[in-house]
């Protein structure tokens, strides 16, 4: 596969950007080689700028569950495009984008947009800490819940795949009112919540873990967690900026039955342009200015083009049968992933939830932080590698999730797990 033109504008990009890349995994350092960079994508593929085309499993990260250039979504980008990019005031297409959000998620009386899924859970932190009068964050060891200080402890994503365990900059001042505690772990959180000298204002939690790799909750931990926040007036904060309108319409919470109290969005509600949002109860939501006294602002915020690529994602997800069927054909490809690694490969674990999955080389299982962390990353790297060369385009790192999209055709599919069949047997010891 040919690749001088990426590697050039790598070089130039490392002259002129930090690490060649405005969000560090993408510069591939854990998985041991260099990026490519993208000119095109379409449906389920990417394009890199030498022309090799990819089957990609990345997905932009997650938003992009209709595939790419979905032609509902171009068409929307391009009407609301004609009447201009950005007005800072009102506009009809903001009601349009709440109250489809509104009624996916019934805990979500009212909803704010933002540009990222950071910016939104930093807000929900704020606004947990303005309406309790408390302090503390509760957070789960390798939940990721972007880049804001009071979460950098302990965190995921490009966070584990780099090996830091927090961040220069983030004053202790800051970081001594999070605590982070294992995932999945009913005794410690019980222990943790009850502590009384901890001031606790909220628990932010992925109620599916997806930066440390796929985690799932096991049975009861979130009702755990729900009957445990509830009994102590701790605000229970679902960041759902993966989960969301990913793991069904209605996101995790709809699938578990977990009602929180505050919510995060981000990634599939701006359907590939820059949106994230953070909702819940009224009474919680009305301390936001202007009709609160808790400040949260944005100059880009409900920008029009964006509010109009996520409205257009929404309704796409929306109609009748569009879960069920990418479910069904994630379920199908993880069984042929998961048979192919028992054939091949001496330690592998498959976790899966719906169209997002990880398939760790760790002997498993695979439940928490630590138990994510057992996992080969040289033979992921060298599993990565393989696949790249061979046009499949996976996360550049162990920790975090495949997605399939509803363009990606059972061909593809096919074509993946016969090249993962070969990859997986040069692999072998
Ligand atoms: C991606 C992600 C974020 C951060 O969103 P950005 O748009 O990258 O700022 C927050 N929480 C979770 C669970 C995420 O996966």
């Amino acid at each position: 596969m040919k690749t001088d033109i990426s590697r050039k504008l790598f070089a130039q990009a490392r002259k002129l950007i930090p690490g060649g890349v405005n969000s560090p995994v993408r510069a591939c350092k854990s998985v041991g080689c260099d990026p490519r960079f993208i000119t095109k994508a379409a449906g389920s593929k990417v394009y890199d700028a030498d022309g090799n085309e990819y089957i990609d499993f990345v997905c932009s990260w997650g938003p992009m569950i209709l595939g790419h250039n979905h032609p509902a979504v171009v068409t929307a980008i391009k009407e609301a495009l004609e009447n201009g990019t950005s007005f800072g005031a009102p506009a009809p297409v903001e009601v349009e984008l709440a109250e489809l959000v509104t009624k996916a998620l019934p805990s979500v009386d009212k909803v704010r947009f933002v540009s990222s899924g950071t910016e939104a859970t930093m807000s929900a932190l704020r606004l947990a800490r303005g309406y309790t009068g408390k302090k503390v964050v509760v957070k789960f060891d390798g939940c990721y819940h972007g880049h804001a200080d009071s979460f950098l402890v302990k965190a995921g994503s490009g966070v584990i795949t780099l090996g830091i365990p927090g961040s220069p900059g983030v004053p202790d001042d800051i970081v001594k009112n999070t605590v982070s505690i294992p995932y999945n772990n009913e005794e410690i959180l019980e222990k943790t919540l009850r502590d009384e000298s901890l001031d606790i204002a909220c628990v932010i939690m992925e109620p599916v873990a997806g930066n440390m790799g796929v985690v799932p909750p096991e049975p009861g931990f979130l009702q755990k967690v729900r009957a445990l926040t509830e009994e102590l007036g701790i605000v229970l904060i679902f960041d759902e900026v993966i989960t969301g309108f990913r793991l069904s319409y209605g996101g995790a919470q709809a699938k578990f039955g977990i009602t929180p109290d505050l919510t995060c969005l981000g990634k599939i509600i701006g359907g590939g342009l820059p949106v994230g949002a953070y909702g819940g109860k009224a009474e919680i939501m009305d301390q936001i200015a202007p009709d609160g006294p808790v400040y949260q602002a944005g100059t880009l915020s409900g920008n029009p083009l964006a509010m109009a690529a996520g409205a257009a994602t929404l309704k796409e997800l929306g109609k009748p049968g569009f879960y069920e069927a990418l479910d069904a054909k994630a379920e199908k490809f993880a069984n042929g992933l998961s048979t192919l690694c028992q054939k091949y490969l001496e330690h592998a674990t498959l976790n899966r939830q719906g169209s997002v999955m990880t398939a760790f080389f760790a002997a498993g299982p695979v439940f928490d932080f630590d138990s994510a962390m057992t996992a080969d990353t040289d033979m992921y790297g060298r599993y990565y590698r393989a696949m790249l060369d061979q046009g499949v385009y996976l996360a550049p790192s162990q920790f975090e999730g495949a997605f399939i999209s509803a363009a990606h055709s059972e061909a593809d599919l096919a074509k993946t797990l016969e090249v993962a069949e070969s990859v997986f047997s040069s692999l072998k010891k």
